[in-house]
Formats: structure tokens, C-alpha cells, sequence
């Protein structure tokens, strides 16, 4: 017999146990790091947090809790709202990502989930200058529909895409402006598109 998890072909306890968590580290990766290590309001990140759990109250949820609010998405009325379908598929949602696919000039393939998102995203910024503002677009595209949602859903009040296009923009650069106190982004700035993610 000849046992692979050990260099001298030995069965031992201790190099099954290593051959064990090498697996789990690599089918188990979970983004910790894109969640807690942004630079955004705590709350914020406790919110991404029930996003990447898919344990956000979107409709799905709250059904298995007894709750029926709508029978389809808020913003597109065409699908069963769900973290991943709110966040991510929405194709109301995906004219916001597209906004910083295009002014980074590249092409991302959505993930299926938001966990992956996360992870997805961070590889796709493996170029940018600023990690953490990179980061930030994320929390502030999925605050911004989270918010945009509760407002058709409590309120009654639905803002068109471009308003919620330029709320979403805003949110980043109030975000950034707090982690960088001499951060040069402006509205100004915002309006001819030059935004600091590059
Ligand atoms: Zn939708």
C-alpha cells in the first residue's frame, strides 16, 4: 500500500488530517477579506455580509418566514425576488454595474451568487491602483439598489435608472471622501466620468 498524503508513501493520522484541510481551503473560500476589510460604514458590511449568506429579507426570504410583500422584483417586475436576482441578475441592477464596467473598459461575466461576486470582483480589480476603492463600488451599488428596492416597497417612490445611476456614484465618492479626507473626486468630476478606480 502506499499512502500519496505522505512523502515517504507512510499512513499518518496527521498527513491525512493535512490532506483534509488542503481540500477544504480550496473548495472553501470564503470572502472575509472583501467584506470586513472594506472601507465602508460597519453596518454596511454586516448588510454585504447577509448578502453573501443569501439571508437578506428579499422576498424569498421572507416567504419562508410566512411573509408575501409582491410576487416579482420591485425593480424589474419580472422575476422572483431573490439576493442573488436583486443584487446581481436584475437587469435594472446591471445597468449600475455596467456604469464601472465601462469606466474601467472591461468586461466581467456575472457570477452566479453574491459570494462569488465579491471574489470575482476583487480579481477583476487585481490591476487597480486602490484596492479598497475598488472595493467600495461594490458595497455602494448593492446599498444603493438595497435602497432603491425599500423605497418602491415602503413608499411607493420609484426613481428612474439615471437618478439612481448618479445616487450610486455619489454614495462612492461620500465613502471614499472618508477614507481619503483629501480625496480629489467631486460631482464635478463625477459628470465628466473620472472617477479614481482606475
Ligand atoms: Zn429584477
Amino acid at each position: 500500500m502506499w499512502w500519496k498524503g505522505n512523502s515517504r508513501g507512510e499512513f499518518k493520522v496527521n498527513s491525512a488530517y493535512q490532506l483534509m484541510d488542503q481540500t477544504n481551503r480550496q473548495t472553501y473560500s470564503w470572502p472575509w477579506k472583501q467584506i470586513w476589510r472594506s472601507k465602508i460604514p460597519h453596518k454596511i458590511s454586516c448588510f454585504i455580509w447577509l448578502l453573501a449568506k443569501e439571508a437578506a429579507l428579499t422576498q424569498d426570504n421572507l416567504k419562508k418566514r410566512g411573509i408575501t410583500l409582491c410576487s416579482s422584483c420591485f425593480l424589474c417586475g419580472e422575476a422572483l425576488e431573490t439576493v442573488n436576482h436583486l443584487f446581481l441578475h436584475c437587469k435594472y441592477t446591471q445597468q449600475l454595474w455596467r456604469v464601472f464596467l465601462n469606466l474601467k473598459g472591461i468586461s466581467w461575466t456575472m457570477p452566479r451568487k453574491v459570494s462569488e461576486a465579491l471574489k470575482s470582483w476583487e480579481a477583476a480589480g487585481v490591476n487597480a491602483k486602490d484596492r479598497n476603492r475598488w472595493r467600495i463600488i461594490t458595497a455602494s451599488i448593492w446599498w444603493t439598489i438595497w435602497k432603491e428596492r425599500n423605497s418602491r416597497c415602503f413608499e411607493s417612490i420609484e426613481n428612474d435608472v439615471q437618478k439612481v445611476k448618479l445616487n450610486c456614484i455619489l454614495l462612492l465618492c461620500f465613502w471614499c471622501n472618508q477614507v481619503y479626507s483629501n480625496d480629489t473626486v467631486s460631482v464635478i468630476d463625477v459628470s465628466c466620468f473620472r472617477l479614481n478606480i482606475d
